[in-house]
């Protein structure tokens, strides 16, 4: 690796991001009309490598687009804006941001504590890919602070969160499991894709990295699959620059900018989408074949108080158990029609599942396996009524 490759490209915004607020940042944030052209939104520099001004010469720190392409520069500025972080960096999915995280932070032997209710393919990647290469982990009830110090162990390196969890909504208090990091020596990562930067910002709360799959509510139409980090510790930032060009994930130039486009409108949507969700939830708790409603923002909710002080909203992801079982479950998602069939989350359109046979069918017969009679919606920003209308229909 050379110099050059470790080197950031000079950044396109300006000196006074931190005065912005986040919609202006989401549209502006690493994103300068084009020096050339002027075009206001930044090309998609669908490129390899890039001539060199004599050997060494590079134009704005250029080089090879595994270790950097202005498209993906833009991205990943706007990512560290939107967070608050000192440095984003995009990868070709949520799982390739794990996983760059991972080898980064941890060698055989460290342990990590993970989430007993997290998303299937984070769980794989703990006990099907980093277990054989000597990591450990052990599970435990992150929404009890004293429960994650219960994990704790010597080589502990890691706390892994993710708040609201997927997918029964879980809420952790951030910052109180930062303190238990803190305390610990461990860093503390989480996974703030159900959220969204606009809704929940975990560096400010004390988090270390947080992570996203981009693919959900930061793409937002279900066009792209894409994953981020962003951090504070700008160290760290190197660190993880390093293995993002060194194991090579990146996200490419047309899927930044899809990204990208995306985030424009983050805030609009996620005010539509959590509006939308607390109605689909009230109709839900208020249905006779529903026995139980998993939505953060009902004051039922066992994480309600802590969401309300971590989160501008609740967000659009909502989860409920059906009288009858598994069969009942799953003959209301081939029942719903406006609600489509689907893996995924987080896009404009209203998406329904069946966890423990979708999403999440990778965690059975383990600790975080899902209540058979599940079922998961992602609320979309359609029209509530119609929402509500074909939920009703597939419950009768
Ligand atoms: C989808 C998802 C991921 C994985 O992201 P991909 O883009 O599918 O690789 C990680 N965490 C959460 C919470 C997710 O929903």
């Amino acid at each position: 690796m050379t110099d050059q490759q470790n080197q950031q490209p000079a950044p396109r915004h300006g000196d006074d991001r931190g005065a912005r607020s986040f919609e202006t940042l989401a549209i502006h944030a690493g994103q300068e009309a084009d020096p050339l052209t002027g075009a206001v939104v930044p090309p998609i520099y669908q490129v390899s490598t890039y001539k060199q001004d004599g050997v060494g010469g590079l134009r704005g720190g250029y080089e090879y687009s595994r270790s950097a392409n202005p498209t993906r520069t833009a991205l990943e500025e706007n990512l560290a804006a939107l967070e608050g972080g000192r440095r984003g960096l995009a990868f070709a999915s949520g799982l390739a941001a794990e996983d760059c995280l991972l080898r980064t932070l941890l060698v055989p032997g460290d342990h990590v504590v993970i989430p007993d209710d997290a998303y299937g393919g984070t769980f794989r990647l703990f006990s099907k890919v980093a277990e054989r290469w000597g990591v450990e982990w052990s599970v435990a009830d992150t929404s009890d602070p004293a429960a994650v110090r219960a994990e704790l162990r010597p080589r502990t390196k890691v706390i892994w969160v993710e708040t609201p969890s997927n997918p029964l909504l879980g809420i952790t208090d951030i910052a109180a499991v930062a303190d238990v990091a803190r305390s610990a020596g461990a860093r503390l990562v989480v996974d703030n894709t159900f959220a969204s930067p606009y809704l929940q910002q975990p560096l400010a709360l004390g988090a270390d990295v947080v992570v996203h799959s981009t693919t959900k509510y930061m793409g937002g139409h279900s066009d792209v699959v894409g994953g981020a980090l962003v951090v504070s510790d700008p160290d760290l930032g190197d660190e993880l620059a390093f293995h993002q060009n060194a194991m090579g994930a990146v996200a490419g130039p047309f899927d930044s900018w899809l990204v990208l486009r995306g985030i424009k409108t983050l805030a609009v949507r996620m005010d539509r989408h959590s509006a939308n969700a607390t109605r689909v939830a009230e109709l839900l708790v208020a249905h006779p074949k529903v026995t139980e409603v998993y939505y953060p923002g009902l004051p039922g909710h066992a994480g309600h108080e802590v969401a309300a002080k971590q989160m501008r909203a609740f967000g659009g992801m909502v989860s409920f158990r059906v009288a009858g079982g598994e069969q009942a479950a799953v003959d209301v998602c081939d029942r719903a029609r406006l609600f489509t069939l689907g893996e995924s989350l987080g896009g404009v359109e209203s998406l329904i599942e069946h966890p423990g046979r979708m999403t999440h069918a990778s965690t059975a017969g383990s600790a975080l396996e899902v209540p058979a009679d599940l079922v998961r919606l992602s609320v979309g920003i359609e029209a509530v009524d119609d929402l509500l209308a074909d939920l009703s229909q597939a419950l009768a």
